[in-house]
């Protein structure tokens, strides 16, 4: 039975060798990417239920979502294929109107410090 530094037993779709980097406390799944864009699944240490990540490299940043339910992963990838055949000014305007959202929820926080 694989485990992380802590003990904690890995998921079986953990790819991570924890015993090569015992920094790295979380867990990873395979990383599905082609080009610019890539999915995994993880379980940070600290958290109980595991996500799927879905990225895009930016030309100097990572943009990245995160799913915790099969429900939401589902969401997540029907999102992503309306978005390519989105208009690029909507989805322009789409960004600055999470960030819209987002100052109303939290108006003290930075978003990208989060
Ligand atoms: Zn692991």
């Amino acid at each position: 039975m694989k485990t992380n530094r802590d003990g904690r037993t890995c998921p079986p779709w953990c790819v991570r060798d924890h015993q090569a980097d015992s920094n790295l406390l979380g867990c990873v799944g395979a990383k599905h990417s082609t080009g610019q864009a890539g999915a995994e699944a993880m379980l940070p240490s600290t958290r109980t239920i595991p996500d799927v990540a879905a990225w895009l490299h930016g030309p100097a940043d990572l943009g990245i979502a995160f799913a915790d339910s099969p429900y939401r992963a589902g969401k997540l990838a029907k999102f992503i294929e309306f978005a390519a055949d989105a208009p690029k000014d909507d989805l322009r305007a789409l960004a600055a109107h999470v960030r819209e959202a987002a100052a109303e929820v939290w108006p003290e926080q930075e978003a990208e410090a989060c």
